[in-house]
C-alpha cells in the first residue's frame, strides 16, 4: 500500500452529533427532567433542554461502545454481530496484517512513534487512576523507545501521564498536546513565545511549550467550580489536567447524564473561552485554541529535527476521538500513519487499525522485533 493512497473518511467534528435512530435510541429513553433533578439535591442546572438539542446527550451516549460487547463481538467470530466489525476492517486493516507494507514504506525513512496512553497502552477502567499499563507493555514502548524517537501525548496531565509511564527515554506531551517537553539543546523554542525553561523528570534542563499557559488561573476555577456542583453527583469525578479539565461520566447513573451535562454547559456559558470536547464517557473542557493533538504532533516533528517529509515516517496510535486530530494531520499531508485501537466499528481518519492494547503491545514488539533482524 502506498503512503498516498488515498481512503474516503468523513472529518469528525467535535461535538459529533449522532442520528438517534442509527444509534437505535428513542428519545423516551433519554432521562426525564424530573428524575435528573431528583438524583441531584443540592443545586439546580440551566436548562436541560440546552444539552438535549446542542447533541451534548447523543454524543455522550455514543462516546463509547458497551465493553462488555465489543469484547463478545470480537471473541465470537461467528456472530452475525460480527460482520460490521469484518466490513470495517476491509476500511481500517489491522496495522498487524499489514506490518510487512508498513515496513515496506518505512524503508530508508526514520520511524517516530507517537502513542496515547489511556486505551491505547493501558485498558480504560472505571477509575482512571486505577488506568495502569502492564509490565509487559512497559517493556514493549521501552524497547521501541530504544530504537525510534517514541512521545506519548495524552489528554492527562504531563506529569500525571509520566507517573503512569515512568520511563525516561520518551518524550512527554500532556493535556492533549498543551504542555511538551523537549530536549533543551534545541533550538525551535526561539522561535516559539510559549516556551519556557524547565527541568525534566531527571532534574536535567528542558524546554517547555505550553500555547495555552495564560488560560492556567481559569482551568483551575473551573476545576474548583466543577468540583463543587457535581460533588452529590454518585460516581462523577472531575480531574485537573493543568490546561484542561475532564468530567468523567462512566460511573454515573444514566439518570443523571443530563445534569452533568448541563452543568458543564452553564459553566461553558460563563467561560466563552473555553470549549467542549467528548472524550470516552468523559466531557472536557479546554481553552479554544487552535492547538491539538495533530498540531502536538507538528511541533514534535519540528521541534525533534524529523521536519523533512521524505525522510520520515510517523506513526501515531490512539483510541479517542482527540487522536482523529493528529490521523488527520498524518493523513493531510501524507505524512505517515494513524492506527485507531477499536474492537467496534468507528469512523476514522486513521489508515489502520488495532483491536485493544494488547495487539498495540503485539505491534510495538514486532516493530522492535524487525529492527533487531535487520540489524544482525
Ligand atoms: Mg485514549
Amino acid at each position: 500500500m502506498d503512503v498516498k493512497s488515498s481512503q474516503a473518511s468523513p472529518v469528525l467534528a467535535d461535538p459529533t452529533p449522532v442520528n438517534k435512530s442509527r444509534l437505535g435510541v428513542h428519545s423516551s429513553l433519554l432521562p426525564s427532567f424530573s428524575t435528573s433533578l431528583s438524583a441531584v439535591p443540592r443545586k439546580k442546572p440551566g436548562k436541560l433542554d440546552d444539552v438535549r438539542s446542542n447533541g451534548w446527550l447523543d454524543a455522550m451516549i455514543s462516546s463509547s461502545p458497551p465493553r462488555k460487547k465489543a469484547v463478545k463481538d470480537f471473541n465470537s467470530l461467528s456472530d452475525e454481530a460480527d460482520i460490521p466489525y469484518l466490513s470495517w476492517m476491509i476500511r481500517y486493516p489491522s496495522a498487524l496484517n499489514s506490518f510487512q507494507l508498513i515496513m515496506d514504506v518505512a524503508r530508508n525513512r526514520k520511524l517516530v512513534i507517537f502513542l496515547d496512553y489511556d486505551g491505547t497502552l493501558s485498558p480504560i477502567v472505571d477509575d482512571p487512576d486505577q488506568a495502569f499499563m502492564s509490565g509487559e507493555m512497559r517493556l514493549a514502548v521501552k524497547s521501541v523507545a530504544s530504537h525510534f524517537p517514541t512521545a506519548i501525548i495524552s489528554g492527562r496531565s504531563r506529569d500525571k501521564v509520566y507517573e503512569l509511564v515512568g520511563l525516561t527515554e520518551l518524550y512527554y506531551a500532556g493535556s492533549h498536546g498543551m504542555d511538551i517537553m523537549f530536549p533543551a539543546k534545541n533550538t525551535v523554542c526561539r522561535d516559539e513565545l510559549n516556551c519556557v525553561k524547565g527541568t525534566d523528570m531527571e532534574g536535567k534542563e528542558a524546554n517547555l511549550f505550553q500555547p495555552a499557559s495564560e488560560f492556567l488561573p481559569m482551568i483551575n476555577e473551573v476545576y474548583n467550580s466543577l468540583v463543587e456542583i457535581t460533588k452529590d453527583i454518585k460516581g462523577s469525578k472531575v480531574e485537573n489536567h493543568k490546561f484542561c479539565v475532564s468530567v468523567h461520566y462512566r460511573n454515573v447513573d444514566e439518570n443523571s447524564w443530563a445534569v452533568i451535562a448541563q452543568f458543564v454547559h452553564d459553566i461553558l456559558k460563563e467561560h466563552p473561552r473555553l470549549r467542549l470536547t467528548h472524550g470516552r464517557k468523559v466531557l472536557e473542557v479546554r481553552p479554544v485554541i487552535e492547538w491539538d493533538k495533530g498540531k502536538a504532533v507538528e511541533f514534535l516533528l519540528k521541534s525533534l529535527g524529523f521536519s523533512n517529509h521524505r525522510d520520515v515516517l510517523p506513526i501515531y496510535i490512539g483510541d479517542d476521538r482527540t487522536d482523529e486530530d493528529a490521523f488527520k494531520v498524518l493523513r493531510k499531508a501524507y505524512r505517515g500513519y494513524g492506527i485507531l485501537v477499536s474492537a467496534a466499528p468507528k469512523e476514522s481518519n486513521a489508515f489502520f487499525s488495532l483491536k485493544d492494547p494488547s495487539e498495540v503491545q503485539y505491534f510495538l514488539e514486532s516493530l522492535v522485533k524487525k529492527v533487531q533482524q535487520d540489524d544482525e
